[in-house]
């Protein structure tokens, strides 16, 4: 391609509206342009860049036998209705009519459509397993669209679905999809890990996402220091480590007045002490209508994840102030785990106190004397107060013991989510009528597996893990462009036109895809541009290098060497062989 003729608009300031490095420079770089919020214009530059990600995906999942297929952005609400997810999907299901008033959804994910696809067309356990995946446009109506193509509310996506005759080949299958997924984050050359995400109601291990490790990224990653354990916040285990009381050697409980101190903190500071000794109560209602209260150390913070699924609740919610006072007897700020399970039972005989492990460390503690302008110390875990049951429920922390090895500690690190592979079960076949003939001609339920990568997110996350202050710089694999020839000073002497056109056309009748900068600009312009747009090695023809019978390459993260004409073009492949990205 000629630069001359391109369509490259690039900019020269930092354009007000970009939040994020990759946001800037994929706008100043000519790659993308907004229309409106969440919403993105891919550039000639951008579609090569995208189109390098989605092939790299697609030769990846046709490796593992999937088959690719194209459904519609603009599904029925009939479909969805039938998986339930059009009342549960909430705003970020984007819901039109048609000029007959039927309604429709904008494809956030396509699980009924694919569903219906194979319930309709597969009959037989022969005809499994099957790996249908598309990569197209994905419509959610975000909340808070930001960060340029890394939460859009257009966007691409590669979705695919596993089906599958028996658990154990959906499993297997899931292992083989995570090595695909593995082999397509080395291939576009992303620092990135697998965590283990929430699961629902499946359990198990199967539901991982893959983060790209960026200090902007939305995400935290837990990891152990010591084993290989990681997982994103929200499933982050927390073991049952830590002391149990005893009752040996403290007073017994004894109120105090705390008139206008509501939180651990201002207690916590009123006696000069610890958080950790404190025991906090959070009320919630569980499904709507069952009472839970939830005991947890002063020190923590609740991962409602962990409450839903030690529950087994579908919905969470917090309890207004007057139904909390009600069961027991305080506002809020001064409820307390003594008497709480009875207490509340006698209000709602359904209530539930549950417990984190943790508040059964706390020796001598602290909270709430159900009683307005009260707090209780001297607390004894198992002597002053108990729960119904126990549970991990709360959020991990830095430093807390891993859970899985138990010797190393648990550490933080932002990421970005590329992708996620989750094994789905039954949910939608049973839903949809998925169903296939065994051997023995019975009806069975298949079992599904759903696998995501966020294709235009990886192209802004390249950028968030690869730039400089000048610019981009592409891995090879997902560079719009290989390599830039640069002539300077093109239209004042014919040789420099020769020589560079020829370097060019050698480029790519190798195979390469090249850049000719052709255009009437100064040198500085044009080495500007070069390092803005990332590619990964440029080729520089002046007339100082002529004068010399040589060329110019520079890598876009190295230093320029001279090299003689007749052999630029060879030296260039060898060259872009070494580039490190
Ligand atoms: P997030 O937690 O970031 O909202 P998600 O859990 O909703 O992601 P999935 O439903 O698993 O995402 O979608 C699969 C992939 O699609 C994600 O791993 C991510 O890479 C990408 N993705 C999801 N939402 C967006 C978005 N708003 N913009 C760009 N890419 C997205
Ligand atoms: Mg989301």
């Amino acid at each position: 391609m000629r630069f001359s003729r391109a369509f490259i608009p690039t900019l020269r300031d930092d354009p007000a509206e970009a939040d994020t490095i990759s946001h800037k420079l994929l706008l100043r770089g000519g790659f993308i342009r907004r229309v409106a919020s969440g919403i993105y214009e891919w550039l000639p530059l951008g579609l090569r860049v995208l189109k390098k990600v989605e092939g790299i995906v697609r030769e990846e999942m046709n490796a593992i036998a999937g088959q690719e297929v194209l459904l519609p952005v603009v599904q029925p609400k009939e479909l969805w209705e039938q998986s339930g997810r059009w009342q549960k999907y909430g705003k970020e299901l984007l819901r039109i009519k048609d000029r007959k008033d039927a309604e429709f959804c904008l494809s956030p994910t396509a699980e009924e459509v694919i569903t219906t696809l194979v319930a309709r067309n597969v009959r037989s356990w022969r005809s499994l397993p099957l790996m249908l995946y598309q990569i197209g446009t994905k419509f959610r109506d975000e909340i808070r669209p930001r960060f340029g193509l890394l939460r859009g509310r257009e966007f691409i996506m590669k979705d695919a679905y596993s089906f599958h005759a028996d658990e154990a080949d959906a499993e297997r299958y899931y292992d083989e999809i995570k090595g695909a997924y593995c082999k397509v984050f080395d291939r576009l050359g992303l620092k990135y890990r697998a965590v283990e995400a929430e699961t629902g109601p499946i359990g198990g291990s199967f539901s991982h996402e893959f983060m790209v490790l960026a200090e902007t990224g939305e995400d935290l990653i837990v990891y152990c220091t010591g084993c290989d354990y990681a997982a994103n916040l929200e499933r982050a285990e927390c073991g049952e480590n830590g002391v149990q009381s005893s009752t040996s050697d403290v007073p017994g409980p004894e109120d105090f007045a705390t008139p206008g101190l509501y939180s651990v903190e201002d207690v916590a500071k009123f006696l000069k002490t610890e958080k950790n000794r404190f025991v906090k109560t959070l009320f919630y209602w569980a499904d709507a209508k069952k009472p839970v209260v939830c005991l947890l150390r002063g020190d923590h913070e609740l991962n409602e994840a962990k409450l839903r699924r030690a529950l087994k609740a579908g919905d969470l919610k917090r309890m207004e102030e007057a139904e909390y006072e009600k069961l027991c007897g305080a506002p809020v700020g001064f409820a307390g785990p003594q008497g709480l399970s009875a207490r509340a039972k006698k209000t709602n005989a359904e209530a539930v106190v549950i417990g984190d492990h943790a508040v059964k460390t706390v020796t001598d503690g602290v909270s709430g004397a159900n009683k307005k302008d009260f707090h209780t110390q001297h607390l004894q875990y198992g002597r002053d107060f108990d729960a119904d049951l126990f549970a991990d429920l709360r959020l991990a922390m830095e430093g807390d013991a891993c859970p899985r090895c138990g010797k190393g500690n648990l550490a933080f690190l932002r990421g970005i989510e590329v992708g996620h592979v989750f094994k789905l079960g039954t949910k939608y076949s049973v839903a949809l009528e998925a169903n296939y003939l065994d051997p023995q001609g019975k009806a069975k339920p298949m079992i599904m597996g759903c696998y995501g990568i966020g294709v235009s997110r990886i192209v802004a996350t390249a950028v968030e893990q690869s730039s400089d202050k000048d610019g981009i710089i592409w891995p090879r694999t997902m560079a719009p462009y290989q390599i830039i020839v640069t002539a300077i000073d093109i239209t004042k002497d014919e040789r420099i036109r020769k020589e560079a056109e020829s370097i060019y056309e050698g480029l790519k009748a190798a195979g390469l895809e090249v850049l000719l900068d052709d255009r009437d600009e100064q040198a500085g312009v044009k080495f500007k541009d070069a390092d803005l747009l990332g590619i990964p090695l440029g080729v520089r023809v002046s007339s100082r290098t002529l004068k010399d019978n040589q060329a110019e390459l520079k890598l876009r993260n190295g230093a320029p060497k001279r090299v003689p004409l007749a052999e630029a073009a060879a030296q260039a492949q060898s060259e872009l062989a070494n580039y490190r990205l």
